[in-house]
């Protein structure tokens, strides 16, 4: 496989951009090597600048649920640009977006629509904190909500994987009020609940882990949140960016049973555009300005290119349940392939995998927090991505990360997939 093209796009983006990339995770520097730049993706592959092609189990870090370049939200798109590109005023699809999500996501009566999913997390925080009067907050070690200040405390995904889970930048201020506790462990929250007495605005984190690679949580564990949460009038957030309308259509909080008072949104919900949301029980939405005193704004907010692109995603996603049983159906067949791949060989590597996403640790541990994560073997994962890789299936270039499975995926796409595993477990022996 010759990447020169790649290569030469590297050598320079590295002179005007830092470290090469627009976003830590894409470089491949923990896996000892370049990232392949991309031209065009279509269905379930990725195309790079040297022609290369490549089933994928990234789709764009989530949203590319119905695979890419997906027709409806192609037309979706086209049609908008037809009718100008950005007002600043409201508009029709505002409305029928807002209302469309309303309908879907269980914890949701009112949303506000930002760029991002690090937008989405950062004002729900301060949402919380205005509606209860409280400064601190209690995350998750592992789990990662973007790039807001107050979350890059203990943080996965890109946080991690380039070994700065605490980011140089972050004042102590901030730091001090994002309180920490290890995933799945109720009793730690109660502590830190204890010695806070009347202080935690809110709880945040994925219900189903992404970002330290895919964890579950425990049995009791959402359930036991929501009931320190009602005790001690502290607000639940799920943050659903990577969960939401993947995991189930109204998000993983459909699929528990656990309702959350607020839900961070972003991903999918784009269909691809730039997107994020978040939404709650209408008397903490109504804290937000102009309704409230809680400030919160966005120029590109509600942008009726991006809206048209995430409607038409997420009124297909309404009206066609098959697309989550499809999904489901190629989670389960991936992974139990993967798994019968690696009894053959004797292998005995954690694969965590809950419907469309799922991560193979290389650790023998079962993998239920990040202490756990983080025993993963990662030169030997990097191993295995390149082994992948030189097979033609683009994973995720990190231990840290989930792979997102697309309706795209066909049966002889997965069959493609389980034969690369196999060759690259013997390779990698
Ligand atoms: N929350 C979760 C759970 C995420 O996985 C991410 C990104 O991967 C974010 C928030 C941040 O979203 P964005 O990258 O759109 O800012």
């Amino acid at each position: 496989m010759t990447t020169k093209n790649s290569q030469e796009l590297f050598d320079k983006a590295k002179n005007y951009i830092p470290g090469g990339v627009n976003s830590p995770v894409r470089a491949f520097r923990a896996v000892g090597g370049n990232p392949l730049f991309i031209k065009s993706a279509k269905g379930a592959y990725l195309y790079d600048e040297d022609g290369n092609a490549f089933i994928e189990l990234i789709n764009s870090w989530g949203p590319m649920i119905l695979g890419h370049a997906n027709e409806l939200v192609e037309k979706a798109v086209a049609d908008a640009i037809q009718l100008g590109f950005s007002y600043g005023a409201p508009t029709r699809r505002e409305v029928e977006m807002a209302e469309l999500i309303t309908s879907i996501v269980p914890s949701v009566e009112k949303v506000r629509m930002v760029n991002s999913g690090t937008e989405a997390t950062m004002s729900a925080i301060r949402v919380a904190r205005g509606y209860t009067g409280r400064d601190k907050i209690i995350k998750f070690e592992g789990c990662y909500h973007g790039h807001g200040d107050s979350f890059l405390i203990a943080a996965g995904s890109g946080a991690i994987t380039f070994g700065h889970p605490d980011s140089p930048g972050v004042t102590k201020g901030v730091a001090n009020d994002t309180l920490t506790a290890p995933y799945n462990d109720l009793a730690a929250v109660q502590t830190l609940v204890d010695a806070n007495q009347g202080q935690i605005a809110c709880i945040i984190l994925e219900p189903v882990v992404g970002n330290m690679g895919l964890v579950k949580p425990a049995e009791g564990f959402l359930e036991g949140l929501r009931q320190i949460c009602d005790k001690e009038g502290i607000v639940l957030i799920f943050d659903e960016v990577m969960t939401g309308f993947r995991l189930a259509k109204g998000g993983f909080q459909e699929r528990c049973g656990v309702t959350p008072d607020m839900t961070t949104m972003g991903k999918i919900i784009g269909g691809g555009m730039p997107v994020g949301a978040y939404g709650g029980k209408k008397e903490i939405m109504d804290c937000v300005s102009p309704a409230g005193p809680v400030y919160q704004a966005g120029t590109l907010s509600g942008n009726p290119i991006a809206m048209a692109a995430g409607q038409a995603m997420l009124t297909y996603l309404n009206e066609h349940p098959e697309v989550y049983e499809r999904i489901e159906t190629v989670g389960n067949t991936l992974t139990s392939g993967i798994r019968a791949n690696m009894q053959k060989l004797g292998l005995n590597y954690t694969l965590n995998h809950v419907g469309s996403m799922f991560t193979l640790f290389f650790t023998d541990k079962p993998v239920n927090n990040f202490e756990d994560a983080k025993s993963s073997d990662t030169a030997l994962f990097g191993k295995f991505f390149n082994a992948m890789l030189k097979r033609g299936i683009y994973m995720a270039p990190s231990q840290y990360e989930a792979m997102f499975i697309s309706t795209a995926l066909t049966d002889e796409h997965v069959a493609q997939i389980l034969d690369a595993s196999y060759e690259s477990f013997q390779e990698i022996l």
